[in-house]
């Protein structure tokens, strides 16, 4: 059962100013931290699960050089949050980046659409 986003005044669409990834055969937004999937006029939220694709491991020695080694994720980075499993990624080019002390750990690729 996915939770609905109430109060969705914002209308998520091509073009809409958000990252849209592929998920699981459909598109889904990425909104302040949340995934955003459009189903006729609700929003749910959906959560990106921890798969052989999408692992949560730690990866110390990762170094894509998409951003700078004192470059720390945050609210205003710049790069959109991701939900993965039980915590918050960043979507670095089409990886996902997961803040570990001193290094970025490498949660696998997501598809953008
Ligand atoms: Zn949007
Ligand atoms: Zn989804
Ligand atoms: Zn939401
Ligand atoms: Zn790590
Ligand atoms: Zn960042
Ligand atoms: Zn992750
Ligand atoms: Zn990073």
């Amino acid at each position: 059962m996915a939770l609905e986003h109430k109060d969705h005044a914002h209308k998520h669409g091509p073009n809409c100013g958000h990252a849209a990834i592929k998920h699981d055969g459909h598109v889904d937004y990425l909104h302040d931290g949340h995934l955003h999937h459009v189903n006729g006029d609700k929003v749910e939220e959906h959560v990106l699960g921890v798969s052989a694709a999408n692992p949560a491991q730690c990866t110390p020695n990762h170094n894509c050089g998409e951003h700078d080694q004192q470059h720390k994720h945050g609210p205003n980075c710049g790069h959109p949050a991701v939900p993965h499993g039980d915590h918050v990624d960043y979507l670095v080019g089409k990886h996902l980046h997961h803040p570990h002390g001193e290094h970025c750990d490498d949660h696998g690729g997501v598809e953008t659409a």
